[in-house]
C-alpha cells in the first residue's frame, strides 16, 4: 500500500493510475462537502462528535413517534446549509473527471444535492441515502419539492402534513432505521463491482451497505483510492490513502486524469 502524508503533493503514481483506468466509480461521503460549509457527522467538527445526543434524533422511529421531535426536525431543516451552499473544489473536479470520459458512477451517501449542483450528470450520480430537496409523505410515498414545505413552515405550520393523505411528512432522505431504496443501493454496489478504480473520498465508511462497495470494488479487481482526513477501516485493503483535504486533492487528482 502507498501512503501519502498529510500535505503530500506527489499524486502521480495515483494519477498514473487513473489515466489507465476506464471505469471509474467514485463513492462520496460527507468529508466533500465540508469545505462548502455543511458539518459532517463524524470528522473532528461533526454534528454528532459535538453533540453525540443527535445521532438519536436522526432515527426514524424517533420521527415517526414523537411530534416534537419532528417539530425540532422542521426548524432545523430550515437552516440546513444545504440550502444555500455551494459545490467546492472537489465537486468541480469530479464534474471534470466525468468530462474525460472515465467517470461510470458517482455514488454519494450525501443528501445535500451538491454534485448535481456542480454539474455533474444526472445519469451517473446515485444518491443512495436521498436527497433534502425534496418531500416525501411517509405514508401515501407522495413526493414533492422540500421548498413548498419550508414555506409551510416558515408561515406558522410546525410539522406540516401531506395534503393528499394527511400523513407524516419527511425530506425524500434515509434516516437511520429506515429502509434504503433496494434498486438504488441494487444500482451502486453493481457499478462498484465493475469499477476498475474506486475513489472513496470524504467518509469514515462506515454506514453500510454502501461501505460495502469498497471491498467489493477490490475483491473484483478494481484499484482503491482513499482519500479521507482521518483513518477508515478499508486503509488496509487500499492501493492508496490520501490524508489531505479533499478539494485540493481531487482537483490535482482529476485535471490530468485524461
Ligand atoms: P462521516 O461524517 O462519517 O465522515 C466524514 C469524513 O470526512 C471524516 O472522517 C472526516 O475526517 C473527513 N473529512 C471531512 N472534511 C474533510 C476534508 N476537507 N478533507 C479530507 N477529509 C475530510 O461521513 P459519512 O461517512 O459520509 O457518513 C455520514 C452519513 O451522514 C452519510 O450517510 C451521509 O448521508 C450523512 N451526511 C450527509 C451530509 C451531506 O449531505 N453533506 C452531511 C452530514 C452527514
Ligand atoms: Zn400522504
Amino acid at each position: 500500500m502507498t501512503k501519502f502524508a498529510p500535505n503530500e503533493v506527489d499524486l502521480g503514481a495515483i494519477r498514473a493510475w487513473l489515466r489507465a483506468a476506464r471505469r471509474v466509480v467514485v463513492l462520496t461521503g460527507a468529508g466533500i462537502s465540508t469545505e462548502s460549509g455543511i458539518p459532517d457527522f463524524r470528522g473532528p467538527n461533526g454534528v454528532w462528535t459535538r453533540n453525540p445526543e443527535a445521532e438519536k434524533l436522526s432515527t426514524i422511529q424517533n420521527y415517526l413517534a414523537d411530534p416534537e421531535i419532528r417539530r425540532k426536525s422542521w426548524r432545523a431543516r430550515l437552516e440546513h446549509p444545504a440550502f444555500s451552499a455551494q459545490p467546492n473544489a472537489g465537486h468541480d473536479a469530479l464534474v471534470t473527471l466525468e468530462r474525460h470520459g472515465k467517470l461510470h458512477a458517482l455514488i454519494t451517501q450525501n443528501i445535500d444535492g451538491l454534485h448535481l449542483k456542480a454539474g455533474s450528470s444526472a445519469g451517473l450520480v446515485i444518491e443512495v441515502h436521498g436527497n433534502v430537496h425534496k418531500v416525501m409523505c411517509l405514508d401515501c410515498g407522495w413526493k414533492g419539492p422540500m421548498q413548498h414545505a419550508l414555506e409551510r413552515v416558515r408561515a406558522g405550520e410546525h410539522d406540516p402534513q401531506c395534503r393528499e393523505c394527511g400523513g407524516i411528512l419527511k425530506s425524500d432522505t434515509i434516516s437511520f432505521g429506515q429502509a434504503l431504496v433496494p434498486e438504488v443501493i441494487d444500482r451502486a454496489l453493481r457499478a462498484a463491482e465493475e469499477a476498475d478504480f474506486l475513489l472513496a473520498v470524504g467518509s469514515t465508511l462506515q454506514v453500510y451497505p454502501v461501505a460495502h462497495a469498497v471491498p467489493l470494488a477490490k475483491s473484483n479487481g478494481a484499484r482503491v483510492v482513499i482519500v479521507n482526513a482521518q483513518p477508515t477501516q478499508f486503509d488496509a485493503l487500499a492501493d492508496a490513502v490520501v490524508r489531505a483535504p479533499i478539494g485540493t486533492v481531487l482537483a490535482q487528482l482529476c485535471a490530468v486524469a485524461a
